[in-house]
C-alpha cells in the first residue's frame, strides 16, 4: 500500500528523494535494478577506504551481503540471497520499497543520474532510425553519461521482469 498524496516534489523528485542507497561492490546488478525502479543508488565496482563511511554519512543506506559490512555501517541493510530478484524481495521487507510506474526508468541504470526528457527531433543523431520515424515519444538522456533511453523491448522487458517479482501491478486491460 503506498502512500498517496504525500509525495513530495523537488529538485530529485521520484522515489529516490525518499531513500538512497549505496551498495556494496558485488552488488552491481541489484544498483541496476533499483535505478530501474527509479531509486537513488550509488554503486562502484571497487570501495577505496572510506568511501562508503562517506555516502552513509551523507544519507544513504548501505546494501551489503556481509554481515560484518552491515554491522560496520549505520542502518545498514543485509541481504542472503545471490539472485537479484529475491534480493530485490529481501529489501522490500525491510524498507518500504513502493515504487510506482511513472518512476520506472527515470534514472540513467550505468551512472545513477536522473534523466532528462527530450523531443524526438533533438535525439535524432543519438536514435535509431526507426525510434525516429516511429515518433516515438518518452526519449530520455542521461545528462552525465550522454546515453539515450527510449520505450522498447529491453524496457518491456525489464518492467515484465518487475511485475513477474512483484514490484509493479500489471497494467489494467
Ligand atoms: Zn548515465
Amino acid at each position: 500500500m503506498g502512500i498517496i498524496g504525500q509525495h513530495k516534489q523537488d529538485q530529485t523528485s521520484g522515489v529516490g528523494a525518499e531513500v538512497l542507497f549505496v551498495t556494496d561492490s558485488m552488488l552491481g546488478k541489484l544498483a541496476r535494478w533499483l535505478r530501474a525502479l527509479g531509486y537513488d543508488t550509488h554503486y562502484e565496482s571497487h570501495w577505496e577506504p572510506g568511501i562508503i563511511d562517506r555516502h552513509v554519512k551523507e544519507g544513504r543506506r548501505l546494501i551489503t551481503r556481509q554481515k560484518m559490512r552491515a554491522e560496520e555501517f549505520r542502518d545498514s541493510l543485509l541481504v542472503n540471497s545471490d539472485h537479484v530478484g529475491e534480493q530485490l524481495t529481501e529489501l522490500k521487507w525491510m524498507v518500504p520499497l513502493s515504487p510506482d510506474r511513472s518512476d520506472l526508468f527515470s534514472r540513467c541504470l550505468l551512472c545513477n543520474a536522473p534523466l532528462r526528457s527530450i523531443k524526438v527531433e533533438e535525439a535524432r543523431d543519438n536514435l535509431p532510425e526507426y525510434v525516429f520515424y516511429q515518433n516515438m515519444g518518452g526519449i530520455r538522456f542521461c545528462p552525465s553519461c550522454g546515453r539515450y533511453y527510449w520505450p522498447g523491448t529491453h524496457r518491456t522487458r525489464m518492467a515484465r521482469q518487475l511485475e513477474d517479482w512483484g514490484f509493479m501491478d500489471r497494467p489494467k486491460k
